[in-house]
Parts: structure tokens; sequence; C-alpha cells
């Protein structure tokens, strides 16, 4: 029987969701999303909304209530009333799963009890345990808040002894973690899926640089050698296997300069280094999300092209409303815009994939071409 789907959050990652169920009526008939802005991208292609906060208790209850089954694509939710709610609507990923995600602190501790590995962590409890921790590491040390953080918005990279107090005053109230910083070669992320039933599905890995600790290019797959591409897809497993959720999970992860994988974070959802996919692959993220959740056969990860993908971010200062934006055609260049009425500084605005159609396996000439339509993306005012 086909299901009404409920998502926290209606974003752009909860928009291309429902583009995905809209493309699966067997299984689900209605997407409701839950999300505090009016007219938030999923609504634009066919999904409900609850106009409310993510962490709305009567407003996660009444998603529940219209759902059959309740997935989300960000993951600040409040996972209590999520909870409370297990056995009253199916809730993937469960709410214990995204309860350790979304606490940076138990996620990494989560993963080392695992043998996962992850960058040395403590956590921290007050300023003069902060003083005394940070001679663990030494400095630099990466200062994090550990719930909802976002952008790197919640990371403070503490350089010298002098910026301690800074740092801590930075995230007061808040719970921290200290870090060891990871003299990182390369950036990288694996997309992977597990249905209900266990069934384990991993993307090839891909390679992700990022500017102002924002997304900006995704490269797949990533340049890597063998090794580190065989022990990236190891620790993904073996993160799906001890995590026990369902649904697709991104995993951030740093090679290091001797060819070592670490786990940096785990996104209990769709992830930005996964829009690729939606070309890419047979089976887009969203999709296999979905059958993931459903229960249903995962499908194919294969990468079929190499391609590039590269972020759409609001100009700096630019804000409201503009004129669409639209791109050159060209054979194997996909534009997705996420229908944001309104554009800001380093808002993610949109996306295009190159997928390397030609299969030249020329990663080098595709990031250059990727630059170059980057370039002639321009945001105007309407006139
Ligand atoms: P996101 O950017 O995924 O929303 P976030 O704000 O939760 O994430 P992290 O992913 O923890 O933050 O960190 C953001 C960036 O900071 C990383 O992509 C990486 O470049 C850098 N970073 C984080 N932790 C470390 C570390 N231990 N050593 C070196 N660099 C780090
Ligand atoms: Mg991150």
């Amino acid at each position: 029987m086909s299901k009404v789907l409920g998502i926290i959050g209606g974003g752009q990652l909860g928009m291309m969701l429902t583009e995905a169920a809209k493309k699966m009526p067997e299984h689900i008939s209605d997407v409701i999303v839950l999300d505090p802005t009016e007219n938030c991208p999923a609504t634009k292609v066919g999904a409900k909304q609850i106009i409310a906060d993510f962490k709305d208790k009567n407003a996660i209850v009444e998603l529940s209530l219209q759902s059959d089954i309740v997935t989300y694509e960000i993951e600040s939710g409040n996972s209590e009333v999520l909870e409370s709610l297990n056995g009253t609507v199916v809730i993937n990923p469960s709410p214990s799963t995204l309860r350790i995600i979304q606490d940076k602190y138990l996620q990494k501790k989560f993963l080392r009890e695992n043998q996962i590995p992850v960058a040395d962590f403590v956590s921290v409890e007050s300023i003069a345990d902060l003083k005394e921790k940070i001679k663990l590491f030494g400095c630099p040390s990466m200062l994090k808040a550990r719930r909802d953080a976002y952008d790197g918005h919640g990371n403070f990279r503490v350089e010298n002894d002098d910026q301690v107090l800074q740092a801590y005053e930075q995230f007061r109230g808040r719970w921290l973690m200290l870090e060891k910083i990871v003299n990182f070669q390369m950036e990288v992320s694996v997309i992977a899926a597990r249905n209900t039933k266990g069934q384990i599905a991993t993307y090839p890995i891909v390679e992700n640089i990022h500017e102002e600790n924002i997304l900006k290019m995704t490269i797949a797959p990533a340049r890597v050698n063998r090794k580190v591409s065989e022990e990236a897809q190891r620790i993904a497993k073996k993160t799906m296997e001890a995590l026990h959720g369902a649904g697709v999970f991104g995993i951030e992860m740093f090679v290091t300069q001797d060819d070592k994988v670490l786990i940096n974070e785990i996104a209990p959802r769709v992830h930005n280094s996964g829009h690729h996919t939606l070309q890419s692959s047979a089976t887009s993220q969203f999709e296999q999300h979905l059958r993931a959740i459903l229960g249903l056969e995962l499908g194919k990860t294969d990468l079929l092209h190499y391609t590039i993908m590269c972020n759409i971010l609001g100009p700096s200062v630019f804000y409201g409303t503009y004129v669409p934006i639209e791109l050159q055609q060209k054979e194997g260049l996909y534009l997705k815009m996420y229908q944001k009425d309104e554009a800001k500084p380093q808002r993610k605005m949109g996306h295009f994939n190159l997928v390397d159609i030609n299969d030249t396996k020329d990663i080098v000439r595709l990031i250059r071409e990727a630059e170059e339509i980057k370039k002639s993306i321009i945001f105007r005012k309407p006139t």
C-alpha cells in the first residue's frame, strides 16, 4: 500500500527527496514536510507543509499523525520528541541513531568504541577543563560545539594559548569537545545506505573541496589510490553495520598525509556531496534513501560517468529576489536550482553537475570546465 511520507525539513534536500518520492507513486502517495520557512523548496515540487520550527513538539506530533513513515533532512531535529513517538509511527533513521549522531562527542565515542578510526578527542566541561585538556593536543586544536553545528559555525581553531578564553566564550552555554587537528591531504566522503532489512550499499568515494567551510565542489570519483578508496568503503560499511539505522548517511572523512582514513563526521541523511548521483548513478541518493526507509531492495550505486558537482551559493553582498539563473546548453551539464525566493550571501541556491558523458576521465579538464561554468553564473536584481 502506498504511504504518506513525512519529512522534517523542506529545504533543498527535502525538495529532492520529494521529487524522488513523486517518481514512486506505488510506494509513496503523498509527502508532507515540516519547515519554518513558508513556501520552502519542497512545496515547490508538490509537498504539503506544516509551518513550524523543526523542534516544535506539537508540530512533530502532528506530522507523525498525518504520516505513515517519518524521516528527516536535517540532523538538528528533536530526537527526544521523536523517541517518544517511536512505536506510533515508523521513523527512519531511528531516533536512537539520530540521538547519537546529533551530538558530535557521542558520535565520535560511538565510532571509537566500534574500532572505527577518528581523530583524538575529549569532552570539555569548563574553561578550567579546556585549559588543562588543550595540553593533550597542543595548539592548534579544534574546539567544537557538540550539537547544532553546520558549515563550520560550531568550530573554533585555537591557534595559541591566548585564544583559549576567546574560543570558550564564543560557545558560551553550549556543550563542547576538543579535537586534535588532522593534517589531511584531502577531504572525502562516502554516501552509504542501509535498508530496514539490513542490506547495505555504498557509493564510490568522492573528493570534497570546501571554501570558507562550505562545500564548493565534489569530484566523483576522488583522486585517491585504490588502497584509500577500499579503506573508505570498509569504514563506511562498518559504520553502517554498527549504527543500525535505516536510510542514507553521508560519511565525511579525512585522508591523512600517510594515506590513513579517519571519519570526520556522519550526517544521518542525504548529503550535499551525494548530489552528483542525480546524474552519475542509476540510483540517486534521494531514491536510495526512500528505498532504504521503505525496506525496498537498494538500487545500484556504481559511478556510471565521472562527474563534478558545483554548489551555487548566494554571492557576497547580494540579498533578495534575483533573475532566474540560466546556463549555456551543454551536453552533460545539468542545472538544479532550489527555487528559493531570496538569495543571501553563502546561501545554497542550487548546484550543477557536469557529467563526463564521453568518458574522457580527464578530471583536470572537467574541473577547469566546471570552474568556467561557475564563473558564468551571475545573480542579478530583477528590473
Ligand atoms: P558541515 O560543514 O558538514 O556542515 P560542521 O559545521 O558540522 O560541518 P565539521 O564537518 O566538523 O563541521 O568541520 C568543518 C570543516 O572543518 C571540515 O570539513 C574540515 O575542513 C575542518 N575540520 C573539522 N575538524 C577538523 C580537524 N579535527 N582537523 C582539521 N580540520 C578539521
Ligand atoms: Mg562537516
